[in-house]
């Protein structure tokens, strides 16, 4: 039975290698038969396909030794996506996009916004759970929350909003009015 490929071939991953593997099959003399894979059968192709699977499952962790071939560019859609970072893009444009503007959120949320969300200083893993996380001083939590959210409104934020004229410590210190001044070094 010829089971027709090319619906298939439309959408699939990496769909420029899948036709150009069939078109290597159809300009050849050699004929594709079908072979159930992992089946205890002791025939010839049983066997063949053991083999192929033995030697390609470790091949995957030694990508080097593996000769390189050309990208089928000859064989990809007239239209296909490109990035610079990722190369030619033959998955799901979507997926790849949301997948990607994640990335660049998650990069720049981590180097901007006076390194607020800088994940990588902080411990990964969670706090445990002492006495005082059942504290009923929620002002101090909720003073954090603000602070690492960026909610907190000391002078040098709202004097860059335009909401105040000066970003000097109201109380009168000579210095700008930021979180670490009002909680380390304000009078
Ligand atoms: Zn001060």
């Amino acid at each position: 039975m010829i089971i027709n490929q090319a619906p298939h071939l439309h959408t699939c991953n990496g769909r420029s290698y899948y036709r150009w593997i069939l078109a290597l099959a159809t300009n050849n003399s050699l004929h594709i038969t079908y072979t159930p894979g992992h089946s205890d059968k002791v025939s010839l192709p049983a066997h063949l396909n053991y083999e192929a699977d033995h030697y390609a499952s470790p091949a995957q962790c030694q990508p080097c030794e593996i000769l390189s071939t050309p990208i089928p560019t000859f064989f990809m859609d007239e239209d296909t996506f490109y990035s610079h970072d990722d190369s030619w893009i033959e998955s799901n444009i979507m997926t790849y996009l949301h997948k990607s503007r994640s990335l660049s959120t998650s990069r720049a949320l981590t180097s901007g916004y006076q390194l607020r969300l800088t994940l990588h200083l902080y411990n990964p893993r969670p706090p445990p759970e002492f006495l005082y996380t059942h504290t009923y001083l929620a002002y101090s939590v909720l003073v954090q929350l603000y602070t690492q959210s960026g909610q907190l409104p000391p002078a040098d934020l709202l004097h860059s909003h335009k909401l105040l004229p000066s970003a000097r410590c109201w109380t009168g210190c000579d210095a700008i009015e930021d979180a670490h001044h009002i909680f380390i070094h304000c009078r």
